[in-house]
């Protein structure tokens, strides 16, 4: 997403609906006092911002979500079918689940004993589950997408100005399909999307079917490259689908509400330019499809939903655009193996704004200048975040930026390119952390161009600007 300003967040905080502004009344752990007999308190699988998200020893690799809604209401029928894998002996599976309610859990096809307490939902299963087993579970649910807050916003499956649609960086999919929360487990997707005549459904992947019956349409979408579930995108409503040309091997489509005037669908228009400019720097897009769904809720973040990103209805500057489609490498394709390691996400996306800005004959420095800036006037942090309101802020975004303009300085253009790409495509539907960029540097262009970024990645304070950074910045 783009760095949020703190007067977005508190306008989010002031205009959101009145619901918005209530906290979240259950936990992700339950109390031990909560749960039948039988059943035992999930460990979470230790992430650093959220430890009680997830479970250990758990490797979803596929999920096929059938969803029927409404955007006139706000509940939903879901019907998730997750193809696991046990990476240590499992007594009990637990997933992250809050909202509707589950009425029926089928492992390998048989009917399996199950709560719903808190924030998990608990499988037991009749007898203990190895370690390498492969097991498929089903998962039959009903009801409202639970309410759900987080650093300011509004997450999940939301439904409000005839529309649904997802928006759950960095912890809430659980809100509206059962799931192992975290991007370190990525997973395919395949979804039905059961939606009312006159409404359309859209969602990241290839569409691969439709079909229409009793005045409901189902389509059906297929994203089979690994993707963290807060990126899956869904969204229904009164939508006008424009397919454009293709980009070479990338099919091209937006989704804007019908009544989008053309100065909001504008700034993406220019998206088979960026995406040849990002492909230069980052390697081949990772996907088959891109394009953008924009949302009547003019407020709104953007957000990097894999394959097709979410944007607010308003006009906005085209670097938002290049933003999120620069995620799809960084983010999407490469998901964080930690949400500690956001930078990894918000620090690539931003620098792409300057490399857009390059290619267009702008001036850079004004840019590196305004980051620099902004982050004088910010408390310094090392770039691994160790709390969630530091996921957003300056540090993720412009130290993160600056962290990779002081390294292309080092080793110049092309060992810089050559990092990036095979960053890019060693990590390319897997999870990595700050340790693992490192390493790429460290294998493309040696030691002393990771000892030149250590200040950057691990220093508490704000490092001085390098000596060639400030020679190009004092230049007119
Ligand atoms: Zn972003």
């Amino acid at each position: 997403m783009p760095r949020r300003s703190l007067l977005a967040a508190l306008l989010l905080a002031v205009l959101g609906s009145g619901a918005a502004q209530v906290a979240p009344a259950v936990s992700a752990v339950p109390p031990v006092s909560s749960l039948p007999a039988g059943f035992s308190v999930p460990a979470g699988a230790g992430d650093s911002i959220y430890p009680a998200l997830g479970t250990p020893g758990l490797d979803v690799t596929h999920y096929d979500l059938s969803i029927r809604s409404d955007p006139r209401i706000d509940t939903l029928s879901g019907q998730a079918v997750l193809n696991i894998t046990a990476l240590s002996d499992l007594n009990q599976i637990a997933l992250d689940f809050a909202g509707p309610t589950t009425s029926e859990v089928l492992l390998n096809d048989q009917v399996a004993r199950f709560a719903q307490v808190g924030e998990k939902l608990l499988i037991l299963p009749s007898t203990p589950l190895k370690a390498g087993t492969r097991f498929t579970l089903g998962v039959t649910y009903q009801g409202t997408p639970a309410l759900h807050l987080d650093l300011g916003l509004r997450l999940g499956w939301i439904t409000q100005d005839d529309a649904s649609y997802t928006y759950s960086e960095p912890d809430a999919a659980h809100t509206y399909f059962p799931c192992n929360d975290l991007p370190a487990d990525g997973a395919s997707f395949t979804l039905h999307l059961d939606v009312p005549a006159g409404y359309t459904a859209v969602a990241s992947g290839v569409q691969t079917g439709q079909h229409s019956q009793n005045g409901r349409t189902v389509t059906d979408f297929d994203l089979p490259q690994e993707t963290a579930t807060y990126a899956l995108g869904i969204q229904v409503g009164r939508l006008d689908v424009v397919t454009r040309p293709r980009a070479g091997n990338v099919a091209l489509r937006d989704a804007f509400p019908t009544d989008t005037p053309p100065s909001v669908r504008a700034p993406f228009a220019r998206v088979a330019d960026m995406l040849s400019v990002l492909t230069g720097w980052f390697g081949p897009y990772p996907f088959a499809v891109y394009g953008v769904a924009l949302t009547h809720d003019p407020q709104l973040l953007a957000l990097e939903t894999a394959t097709l990103s979410t944007f607010p209805a308003r006009e906005q500057g085209e670097e938002v655009g290049l933003h999120e489609l620069a995620h799809q490498w960084f983010g999407d394709s490469v998901r964080l193996g930690d949400w500690s390691d956001v930078w990894l996400n918000e620090g690539f996306a931003t620098y792409a704004e300057l490399l857009w800005a390059e290619h267009l004959g702008q001036d850079s420095r004004s840019l590196l200048r305004r980051w620099y800036t902004a982050l004088m006037r910010q408390a310094a942090r090392p770039l691994v975040a160790t709390a969630a309101p530091q996921l957003f802020d300056s540090t993720s975004y412009q130290r993160g930026a600056l962290t990779l303009h002081v390294l292309r300085l080092k080793i110049g253009d092309a060992s810089f390119r050559r990092v990036l790409q095979q960053y890019a495509a060693s990590y390319a539907g897997r999870s990595a952390r700050t340790a693992d960029f490192l390493n790429v540097v460290r294998e493309v262009s040696g030691q002393t161009a990771v000892d030149a970024l250590q200040p950057w990645v691990s220093s508490p304070s704000l490092p001085p600007l390098p000596r060639i950074l400030k020679k190009v910045l004092a230049r007119t």
